[in-house]
């Protein structure tokens, strides 16, 4: 088994590489839920869909997330309602239709858990999707000085003000009370790869690794756990990673990462661009791993998990 901790984008791309030279059945994805949100009354998970989708290769290539030949009369119709003001956060007619069922099956009572799996199943997605809990977390993102040092939810920072206001911290309200999900302690103390995606080391991983129990079981795991580092040549390939580790204090960098994720993980994959800095990401405690880590496509997505899946505390790649 291969438990892969998930952000969004970078995390889906990373599974889908994964699912090439693994089989899907023997891949557990725990994915990130502190960009959750109600939006109108519906519980939107984007991490959640867009791996979800992309494992579907229903993913939308124009925008990168939502469902592909998507419309949209639903969202226009709700911005002439309210002349643009509730129809900030996009979201697709048939898309909405993944809102509502997940929004209604968590009135009947049923766990985040149980819908995520019986939207993957809808998918014929192969591999095991995990919220990290069932319980509510929400990522919030307290904004610098100048914004007056304001508290916004993750998606108003990330989508409303499009993450162009530098910010001063990062918290996840509800984290001291959430529980792992049914079966991702399980998941991670039995893999024998535990994959750090390159997602969002801030608000993508972290609100994994905060949940009480999986920081514990994936360092329990150290030697078999990889790392891919989602900054390359000091840059996130899209978002607002670099950024955000620069205002929270860290180094956008592949040492950075490596000074993030060395308590849990024994490796870290890094990008060619970076191989002038492997002796450096050694110097943090882990092993560095130099490869093409840009999935443009399958095939480097594949190519990125063989290396990622050889790679090893023990010895080189196999
Ligand atoms: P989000 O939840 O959709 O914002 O996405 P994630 O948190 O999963 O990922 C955002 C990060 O993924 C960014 O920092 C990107 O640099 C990184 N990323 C996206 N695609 C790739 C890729 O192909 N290779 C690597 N190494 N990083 C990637
Ligand atoms: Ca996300």
């Amino acid at each position: 088994m291969i438990v892969a901790l998930a952000g969004g984008v970078g995390a889906a791309r990373m599974l889908s590489g994964l699912v090439q030279v693994a089989p899907p059945e023997q891949v557990t994805a725990v994915v990130n839920t502190g960009d959750d949100t109600v939006m109108h009354g519906l519980y939107v998970s984007p991490d959640l869909d867009t791996v979800t989708y992309t494992l579907a290769g229903m993913i939308n290539p124009t925008t990168g997330w939502g469902l592909r030949d998507e419309t949209w009369a639903a969202m226009e119709e709700l911005r002439r309602y309210s002349d643009g003001r509730l129809a900030w956060f996009n979201l697709g007619d048939r898309d909405l239709g993944t809102h509502l069922y997940r929004t209604s099956r968590q009135r009947e009572g049923a766990a985040l858990s149980t819908v995520a799996t019986e939207i993957a199943a809808r998918w014929e997605v192969g591999v095991r999707i995990l919220p990290m809990s069932d319980d509510r977390v929400e990522t919030r993102v307290v904004l610098d000085e100048g914004t007056d040092g304001r508290e916004v939810g993750f998606q108003e920072y990330f989508v409303g003000a499009r993450h162009d206001v530098p910010i001063r911290g990062v918290h996840f309200a509800g984290i001291e009370t959430a529980r792992p999900a049914p079966g991702v302690l399980e998941a991670i103390a039995g893999a024998s790869k535990v994959v750090i995606c390159p997602s969002n080391p801030v608000v993508s991983i972290g609100p994994v690794l905060a949940v009480p129990g999986i920081a514990d079981a994936v360092t329990a795991r150290r030697a078999e756990v990889v790392a891919v580092s989602p900054i390359i040549a000091g840059r996130a390939l899209k978002g607002p990673a670099d950024r955000m580790l620069a205002e929270l204090g860290h180094d956008s960098s592949v040492v950075g990462v490596a000074r993030m994720w060395a308590p849990y993980a024994a490796t870290l994959v890094i990008d060619t661009a970076d191989a002038g800095m492997a002796a450096q990401v050694e110097a943090e405690g882990m092993r560095a791993v130099v490869g093409p880590t840009v999935m443009s496509g399958p095939d480097q997505a594949a190519a990125l998990a063989r290396l990622v899946l050889g790679a090893n505390a023990a010895g080189g790649p196999v």
